[in-house]
């Protein structure tokens, strides 16, 4: 192949050749894949992941958790019209959005730490797409056979055997697809509702265009794009690389052991020769379609199916396994030169950094959920108009006072002002205390938030300037107090 560099070279002035043109990677290239069965480690560990993955994923909208009465009972819940996100016993309101943000960072975080040690384990294991993509093809098999019969089934015409295999296959696709777009549908409502309304067609639009969308993509993704997503459209495989180093654990092959490769047989001698046998079961096996043997590559999605495949030709052969491996670049120059191989290096400056990072951003979030509070306040001054001069001298000020009540019970909560001299408190609809001093009740019904239009009013005496900072005192039930600051304002003394 001619590279850049060859072809730089080619034109200097002292040759007289002519300059080779660097090769033409197309930007796009499909070649369609059909991944052969393999058995090994890695096959049965995919399995166990892709089962217990699914199985959660669907699974999860019917568990119930028990929040008393007048509170939904599905433990993990997105609920867009209430306004709220239920997590087991934890229970997000909008105005802390930012643990969602937290959520993001530590799976980023948690990313790049898996990436640094494995590789791309998150990619061959656990990416949806590997998931889904996993049991399509599962499926595949059952309607068309393993790959040489898919192969020979595609190139065939068109056959009643063909069209019902193909319609079998495409049916349950379809259904697959349908109870995914539905489960996903589930983690927004409640669950045993929602699904009685999709069948009787009693749903709003919105869950059967988020059923419709989510059904199609995943019958295009996992069905027809597959690899496609991996190699083209995921932005992953681009930065990766910046987390790998030379202690990471990726799959590699054994180049020194393998080449010079050739066909060999049962009784085939390997003196002066590579182990490699060029059986090219580790490239049929291979979800994507890539030759592990060229070396790594971004195509490469880590999942560990090509060390099966390569290990049962081993086998075969009675030559050490593990031609291919996961491995780490500085253990693969050792096992090469020769040299004792030394243990992984897990614990490295990266690698230490992100399980930091990690460890204080999961650190801070739990400590924020374990103290916050569960009252918020929010004070609005009047600005229009900003004050008013009573018949008696006095000045009056209005405010917007919300209370967000976030236990499911009512709460009285009372409120005072301070810092302002002689300053008395009416809040519309609220009876007033008899003692001028005495704080005002405030009562919030349970789980919402409670919004009071409020009057202070002082003597122009209590003004220092035209307007005074106000602190408004807010105490719940528990003796709990919250200050919030506003002003108080005046004319022009
Ligand atoms: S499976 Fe192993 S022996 Fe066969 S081609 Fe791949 S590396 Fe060579
Ligand atoms: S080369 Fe091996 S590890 Fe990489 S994607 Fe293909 S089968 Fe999986």
């Amino acid at each position: 192949m001619a590279t850049v560099k060859e072809a730089a070279v080619g034109s200097s002035p002292a040759s007289s050749k002519k300059p080779e043109e660097p090769e033409k990677v197309p930007l796009y290239a499909y070649e369609k894949v059909y991944p052969r069965t393999v058995k090994g480690r890695f096959r049965s560990m995919k399995t166990v992941l892709v089962g217990v993955l699914l199985a959660l994923y669907y699974l999860v909208p019917f568990l119930r958790w028990d929040r008393g009465p007048d509170a939904p009972d599905q433990a993990v819940l997105i609920d867009m019209v209430g306004r709220r996100a239920y997590f087991f016993m934890i229970e997000i309101w909008p105005q802390e959005v930012y643990y969602l943000t937290g959520l993001l960072i530590m799976g980023a975080i948690g990313l790049f730490l898996a990436t640094a040690l494995l590789g791309r384990v998150w990619c061959g294991f656990t990416c949806p797409q590997t998931v889904w993509t996993d049991l399509f093809i599962w499926v595949e098999r059952k309607f068309e056979g393993d790959r040489n019969e898919r192969i020979k089934l595609d190139r065939q015409p068109w056959n009643a055997n063909k069209l019902l295999r193909k319609l079998g296959k495409h049916s349950v696709w379809m259904v697959i697809a349908l109870l995914t777009g539905g489960a996903f549908v589930l983690y927004f409502n409640d669950a045993m509702t929602v699904i009685g309304e999709i069948v009787t067609g009693q749903a709003g639009w919105g869950v059967y265009t988020f059923l419709a969308i989510f059904t199609s993509t995943t019958y295009l993704l996992a069905g027809w794009a597959r690899e496609q997503v991996c190699l083209y459209m995921c932005p992953w495989p681009r930065f990766q690389a910046a987390m790998v180093d030379e202690h990471s654990m990726i799959v590699t092959y054994e180049e020194w052991r393998g080449e010079p490769r050739g066909f060999a047989k049962k009784d085939t001698g390997f003196e002066g020769r590579g182990h490699c046998v060029d059986c090219r079961m580790c490239v049929q096996v291979c979800p994507t379609g890539i030759d592990i043997r060229e070396g790594s590559q971004m195509g490469c999605i880590g999942c560990g199916l090509c060390i099966d495949a390569c290990n049962s030709v081993m086998d075969r052969f009675n030559l050490p396994r593990d031609l291919i491996r996961f491995d780490s670049a500085t253990n693969q120059l050792a096992r090469e030169q020769g040299r004792p191989v030394a243990k992984v290096k897990w614990v490295r400056p990266r690698t230490v950094a992100y399980a930091v990072l990690l460890l204080v951003v999961g650190s801070l979030m739990a400590f924020v959920l374990a103290t916050r509070d569960t009252t918020e306040v929010s004070i609005q001054h009047e600005r229009s108009p900003l004050y008013v001069q009573l018949s008696d001298g006095n000045i009056r000020n209005a405010y917007t006072y919300k209370i967000l009540n976030m236990v499911r019970e009512e709460r009285v909560y009372t409120l005072r002002v301070k810092n302002l001299e002689g300053a008395t408190v009416s809040v519309i609809g609220i009876d007033s205390p008899d003692s001028p001093d005495a704080a005002i009740r405030l009562p919030v019904n349970p789980d919402t938030i409670g919004n009071f239009r409020i009057y202070v009013t002082a003597p122009p005496s209590a003004l220092n300037g035209r307007t005074t900072d106000l602190y408004f005192e807010l105490t719940d039930p528990d003796g709990h107090s919250t200050l919030s600051k506003s002003l108080f304002a005046g004319p022009r003394q």
